[in-house]
C-alpha cells in the first residue's frame, strides 16, 4: 500500500504480522527460557553477538511484539516494556544518569515520579533540580551544570493536566548536549507524539489508558533514535565507552540507533529485573488494539464534562487544557489538537465536608486511586493519597487542598454529567 497508515490502523496492525497459518491474535509466549541446539549458539547470545531469546527477564517475544507496536505508534526506533511506569521512568533516566550526575525535571509531575527523583535518586547520588514548566528559556538555561545529563517532563502532567512546551524544553536540552525524556502517559501516542516536536525518549505508565481496562500494571520506554550520543561521548560514557560486563563492547558502535534501549535491556533489566510478565503484555496488546477508539471517546466526553463543570455555580476553578479559557489552551492546540484525554482537575466552593459529600454522592463515578481507564473515577489527594499532609504542606507540594482529580471513562457523557450534577446538588444541600 502506498498510503501512509493512520494511527488507528497502526494500533490494530503494527508489531505483529502473522505468517501463513499462524495465530491471528498475537500469541503469549509464556515461557521463562528458550532452547538452543548447541552451546555456541547460546554463547553468542550472551555475548550480544546474535539477537535472540534466552531468558524472559531480559527479553520475551510477546513483550517485544507489544513494544514494537507501541514503538511504531510513537514513531521511534526501539522500545522495551517494563513492569510498571515507575520502572520505566527509573530505567529511562538511570540508563544515562548515575551517581555524581545531575538532571532537570519539571516540578508538577506525578507524585510517584517526584518521589523517585526527589528521594530515591538523591540517595543514589543523583542531583535533581525541579523547575516550573512555565519558566522562560533563560531560566531553564541557567539550571544546567557541567554534569547535567537529561531533562524530564510530562506531556500532560498528572494531576494538574498542564501541557509541556516540548519544543521549548527540547531546544534548551539540545543546546546543552542532553536528551529530553517525556512521560507521554496521559495523551498516549494517539493524541500526541512527542518525537515530532523534538523529544528524544518517551516513557509510559501503560497501566493507564494503554491497558485501559484496569487489569495490568506496566510501563514502556521508546527511543526516537534521534539523539546523537556519540557527539556528546564525554557525557555518556555508559553508552560510548566499553562495557566490561560484555567483554568491552561499546553500545553506540555495536547497536547504532538501538544503543540506548539495548543498554537498558542488557544492563538494567539484567540487574534490576523489572520485566513485564508476557501475560500482562498480552493484555496491553488488547488495549492497544482499541486505544484510538477509546482516546477519541474519553477526550470528547472529557471536554463535555469539563464544560459542564466550568459553567456550574458551585465549581470554584477547573484545569482542562481543552477549555478555551484555560491558560494552556494555546499549547494544547499545538501539541494536542485532536483532544486532551479524559483527565481534569477542579475545586469546589465550600469546604472539605462539601467535597466529601460530593464524592460520596456520586453513583457512576467511583472513588479510586486510579486514573485514565474505562471507568470514570475521582480522587481527592488531600483526603486520600496525601492525607498525612496539612493544607500548608499540600500547597508547598504544589497541590491545592481543594483539588479533585476526575478521570472520565467510557460511560455515556450525558449519564456522567447527570451523576455529577446530582452529586453537586447533594454536596451543597443534602
Ligand atoms: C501512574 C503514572 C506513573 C507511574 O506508573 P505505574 O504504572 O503506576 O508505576 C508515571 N507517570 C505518570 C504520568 C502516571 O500517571
Amino acid at each position: 500500500m502506498s498510503r501512509k497508515l493512520s494511527i488507528g490502523t497502526k494500533c490494530v496492525h503494527e508489531g505483529y504480522k502473522p505468517g501463513n497459518g499462524e495465530p491471528r491474535q498475537m500469541p503469549i509466549v509464556q515461557s521463562t527460557t528458550f532452547k538452543y541446539d548447541d552451546s555456541d549458539a547460546m554463547g553468542r547470545l550472551f555475548d550480544l553477538e546474535d539477537a535472540g531469546y534466552f531468558y524472559t527477564r531480559l527479553q520475551n517475544p510477546t513483550n517485544d511484539m507489544v513494544a514494537a507496536r507501541l514503538c511504531a505508534l510513537e514513531g521511534g526506533v526501539a522500545g522495551m516494556l517494563t513492569s510498571s511506569g515507575q520502572a520505566a521512568n527509573f530505567f529511562a533516566c538511570f540508563n544515562i544518569c548515575t551517581a555524581g550526575d545531575h538532571m532537570i525535571s519539571t516540578a508538577g509531575i506525578y507524585g510517584g515520579t517526584f518521589n523517585l527523583f526527589n528521594a530515591t535518586f538523591r540517595k543514589m547520588g543523583i542531583d535533581v533540580t525541579f523547575v516550573d514548566q512555565n519558566c522562560s528559556e533563560e531560566e531553564l538555561n541557567a539550571l544546567f551544570k557541567p554534569n547535567t545529563k537529561l531533562v524530564f517532563g510530562e506531556t500532560l502532567s498528572n494531576p494538574a493536566v498542564r501541557v509541556l512546551d516540548i519544543e521549548k524544553f527540547a531546544r534548551v536540552a539540545h543546546a546543552h548536549g542532553v536528551p529530553l525524556i517525556v512521560d507521554n502517559t496521559f495523551p498516549t501516542p494517539v493524541k500526541c507524539r512527542p518525537f515530532e516536536f523534538g523529544a528524544d525518549i518517551v516513557t509510559h505508565s501503560t497501566t493507564k489508558y494503554i491497558d485501559g481496562h484496569g487489569t495490568s500494571v506496566g510501563g514502556a520506554i521508546i527511543d526516537s533514535g534521534n539523539f546523537d550520543w556519540q557527539a556528546h561521548a564525554d557525557k555518556f560514557p555508559g553508552l560510548c565507552e566499553p562495557d566490561p560486563t560484555y567483554h568491552g563492547l561499546v553500545y553506540t558502535e555495536k547497536f547504532g540507533k538501538a544503543a540506548y534501549i539495548t543498554k537498558a535491556t542488557s544492563q538494567l533489566m539484567r540487574d534490576y529485573g523489572a520485566i513485564q510478565s508476557p501475560q500482562n503484555a498480552f493484555y496491553l496488546n488488547l488495549g492497544l488494539q482499541t486505544l484510538h477508539l477509546r482516546m477519541d471517546r474519553v477526550s470528547a466526553s472529557g471536554l463535555k464534562v469539563a464544560q459542564f463543570l466550568k459553567s456550574h455555580p458551585m465549581v470554584d476553578w477547573i484545569l482542562y487544557p481543552g477549555l478555551e479559557d484555560d491558560s494552556d489552551y494555546a499549547l494544547a492546540q499545538k501539541y494536542l489538537p485532536d483532544g486532551c484525554c479524559g483527565v481534569m482537575a477542579f475545586g469546589l466552593k465550600g469546604g472539605r465536608e462539601n467535597f466529601i459529600r460530593f464524592m460520596d454522592s456520586l453513583k457512576l463515578v467511583t472513588i479510586e486511586t486510579h486514573v485514565a481507564d474505562c471507568y470514570s473515577c475521582i480522587l481527592h489527594p488531600a483526603s486520600h493519597t496525601h492525607r498525612q499532609l496539612t493544607d500548608e504542606q499540600l500547597r508547598d507540594a504544589g497541590i491545592d487542598p481543594s483539588l479533585m482529580r476526575l478521570s472520565i471513562g467510557l460511560e455515556d457523557s450525558q449519564d456522567l454529567i447527570a451523576d455529577i450534577s446530582e452529586a453537586l446538588d447533594c454536596a451543597f444541600s443534602c
